[in-house]
């Protein structure tokens, strides 16, 4: 089969909530989901498996168990679109045409960005959450400290998905060394591209005082730029006063690296994307999430163009909005319905301790629960550990929550 009535570019988490959604309005819908992945996983989770608080084979289900039956499955990769056909080719040379597309491929790790990151990951204490392969490892090195460390953790000046896990991790690994009686005499390093802790207020400012409690020192401005595994030293990047570039070296026990993000290359190079944006996201009216200039495709997630923060929750709230204003343009009907923004963090801070940010595009604060979400608190802790998995699995894959 090569024409589908709408077709998705990506099964993740987007791509599955949108179809399971579409197909629960009309269980007839003629539905294509393209994607190369034999697995799909429960990313929110790796934060927690690289504290040792969470079974890593619990993030990971057959990819094909989580598409809806109604809808095929298409194992293979885009490689390029052509709006005004309305057709896309994939890397097997197949070429396919739709009515309507849906453009959900995620967002793309940038590694080879960094100088010796790529060969070092998984050795020499240098470890990441960003991937299910690798999440494992961070565990690995902090459970093997023994003495006291230098534990390094790093964020970039890209946009990343879940801006807050950089720091969940560092939060974890403060109260696991302060656990052992370690922490007082280690050194905890905040290195990150950008320039303040969070961007909401509310929560930078608990933020701060947790960072002050385990004593860690933050560096804002500092780019992480190549990494010696065996010496075991990180170079960082920044500005000075004159503005002129210069490097520092850092040496580390542990290195945990958030890496550069952008969008995946194929979407960069495609006429889907900005013309000015070198991240090159898919340009999407911020509002309906239909495409700025191509009204039969809509996108959503963290390749899209919204200027939300790349999470999961994120999406909870674009899918129901895309997926109603999609049946709107197939009805011949205008679009009614608007995405704000919404976007949540939930953030780590330790074990049994989590502030459960989420704030709308001007990072007001929207918050679902009915007391001061700005403290740290053990109920949200076991959201996060407990019920929100769960609902991911059961719930939102299904397109029923
Ligand atoms: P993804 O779920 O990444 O799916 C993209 C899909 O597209 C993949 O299946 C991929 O195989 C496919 N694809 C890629 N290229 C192509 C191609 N060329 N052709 C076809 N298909 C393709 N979110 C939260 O809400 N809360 C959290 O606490 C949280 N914590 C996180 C912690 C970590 C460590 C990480 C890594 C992420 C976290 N997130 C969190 C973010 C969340 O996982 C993402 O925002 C979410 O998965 C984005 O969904 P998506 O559909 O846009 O992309």
């Amino acid at each position: 089969k090569n024409h589908f009535q709408i077709l998705i570019v990506g099964g993740g988490n987007g791509g599955i909530s949108v179809a399971a959604q579409l197909l629960n309005q009309d269980s007839k819908l003629d539905i294509g989901i393209i994607d190369p992945s034999e697995k799909h996983y429960y990313q929110p989770a790796w934060t927690l498996v690289g504290g040792g608080a969470y079974d890593i084979d619990k993030t990971v289900r057959q990819e094909a168990d989580c598409v809806p039956k109604q809808a095929q499955l298409i194992k293979d990769r885009v490689v390029s679109f052509e709006p005004d056909q309305n057709a896309i080719t994939c890397l097997g040379g197949g070429r396919i045409t739709y009515d309507y597309l849906i453009v959900a491929p995620g967002i793309q790790l940038d590694w080879d960005k960094i100088k010796g990151l790529r060969e070092n990951l998984g050795q020499y204490g240098v470890c990441s959450n960003y991937t299910f392969e690798s999440a494992p490892y961070t565990w690995q090195t902090l459970s093997s400290i023994k003495r006291p460390c230098k534990a390094i953790f790093t964020a970039p000046n890209t946009p990343i998905k879940c801006g807050g896990a950089p720091q969940k991790i560092m939060y974890l690994a403060s109260d696991y060394l302060r656990k052992q009686g370690l922490l007082s005499d280690s050194e905890v390093h905040f290195y990150s591209g950008g320039s303040v802790i969070f961007g909401v207020k509310k929560y930078a400012d608990v933020l701060n005082r947790v960072v002050s409690n385990y004593g860690i020192q933050t560096h804002f401005n500092y780019n992480l730029v190549e990494i010696d595994g065996p010496g075991q030293l990180a170079h960082f990047e920044t500005k000075n006063a004159d503005g002129l570039a210069h490097r520092i070296t850092q040496a580390f026990d542990m290195l945990h690296v958030t890496p550069p993000q952008s969008a995946p290359d194929f979407i960069k190079n495609s006429p889907l994307t900005l013309k000015d944006n070198p991240l090159g996201w898919v340009d999407l009216n911020k509002d309906t999430m239909q495409h700025n200039r191509y009204k039969n495709i809509f996108g959503l997630g963290d390749a899209g163009s919204t200027p939300n923060s790349k999470t999961g929750a994120a999406i909870r709230k674009q899918a129901p909005v895309l997926v109603k204003n999609l049946i709107h343009v197939m009805e011949g009907k205008s679009l009614d319905q608007v995405y704000n923004g919404y976007g949540s963090c939930p953030l780590v801070t330790g074990y049994g301790k989590l502030v459960l940010a989420e704030f709308d595009y001007n990072n007001n604060p929207m918050e679902t629960f009915p007391f001061d979400q700005g403290k740290e608190r053990y109920s949200m802790w076991l959201l996060k550990t407990k019920v929100l998995p769960w609902l991911y699995w059961n719930k939102i894959l299904k397109g029923t929550a």
